[in-house]
């Protein structure tokens, strides 16, 4: 006799603990996936969780803390941005 399992198969694949989705608000895209200046080949594009919960593309935080309007603030929930790691 066989028992085929159907229902488990890749749950926690990439099981990041805090977030609810899985793609960045900034760029919208998946963390699977790199930024959208990250796309040479042989790049890797790092993610960063901040103390607020919300996790972005290094890239994309860092570009948006660049950015005059940040003020320094996580682009989600305008609390103070800091970084986790
Ligand atoms: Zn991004
Ligand atoms: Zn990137
Ligand atoms: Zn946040």
């Amino acid at each position: 006799m066989k028992i085929i399992v159907k229902s488990i198969t890749a749950h926690a694949k990439w099981a990041w603990k805090t977030t609810t989705n899985d793609i960045c608000g900034i760029c919208r895209l998946d963390f699977e996936a790199c930024c959208p200046d990250c796309l040479y080949p042989g790049q890797t594009c790092q993610i960063v969780e901040g103390a607020c919960g919300h996790i972005f593309h290094v890239h994309c935080i860092d570009k948006w803390l660049n950015s005059e309007n940040s003020q320094n603030l996580c682009p989600m929930d305008r609390l103070a941005w800091k970084k986790l790691q």
